[in-house]
């Protein structure tokens, strides 16, 4: 149930327990992919494992600016610091458990929010406001495709959820200057804060690798794995 859409009585009749909060980002994702890529992809993840779970879910609207400082070298990229952050997602997953949600999945689409996420998901959980658990959808899928950034599976989910938004003709390019790994470690330690010390253009894999045949079957990998843990964390 997409709570934006509906009318007040309609979720004062909801006698459901669980939501899910989709948070993004919005950042660079190279030249062939949009900005939105991080909230696009948490929010169609979010819409298609609701429609499949056998309860009703609540799906909050999505948070579409994150903790994404480290790509501000690119044009149009919006952060916030991660306390902003998990006092934002604190605040309406209390409000979700204010009517009775409280049973909460964020649904994470950015790697920069994990850290902020687990903190706040543990903090909301044990002060009993609700309990609540942080799923990064590119964590929860078992796909041959690298990850990277901007790369094999971005791309190919994209292909399949917002096909007008990827510039086929830019992902030549896109994958001719990509970073063949995330950042630039010495001693298990990464020296680069910022993407763009190590990725002219921002994207970090091959952009290519996955179609939209493989970007629907990651969107439904990473919606049974949320629809998994939705059913483990009813149990509980
Ligand atoms: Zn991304």
């Amino acid at each position: 149930m997409d709570l934006a859409a509906r009318t007040w009585t309609d979720l004062a009749e909801c006698e459901t327990r669980l939501a899910l909060l989709p948070v993004g980002s919005t950042e660079q994702h190279g030249p062939h992919a949009p900005l939105g890529t991080d909230h696009l992809a948490a929010a169609a993840v979010a819409e298609t494992a609701a429609d499949a779970h056998d309860e009703e879910v609540v799906v909050a609207p999505t948070v579409p600016v994150g903790v994404s400082e480290e790509h501000r070298a690119f044009a149009g990229t919006l952060w916030v610091g991660e306390d902003t952050f998990r006092a934002y997602v604190g605040d309406v997953v209390e409000s979700l458990a204010h009517h009775g949600f409280d049973h909460v999945v964020v649904v994470n689409g950015h790697g920069g929010n994990v850290a902020a996420l687990r903190e706040v998901c543990g903090r909301l959980t044990r002060d009993d406001v609700a309990y609540t658990l942080p799923f990064t959808w590119f964590d929860g899928v078992t796909s041959d495709l690298p990850m990277g950034h901007a790369g094999a599976r971005e791309t190919a989910l994209l292909r399949h959820v917002v096909p007008d938004l990827v510039r086929e003709e830019r992902v030549e390019d896109a994958r001719e200057e990509a970073a063949d790994r995330w950042g630039e470690w010495v001693a298990g330690v990464n020296l680069a804060y910022d993407t763009d010390e190590f990725s002219p253009n921002g994207v970090v894999g091959d952009p290519d690798a996955g179609d939209a045949e493989a970007g629907e079957v990651l969107l439904d990998e990473a919606a049974t794995a949320l629809c998994e843990l939705l059913a483990a964390m009813a149990d509980r």
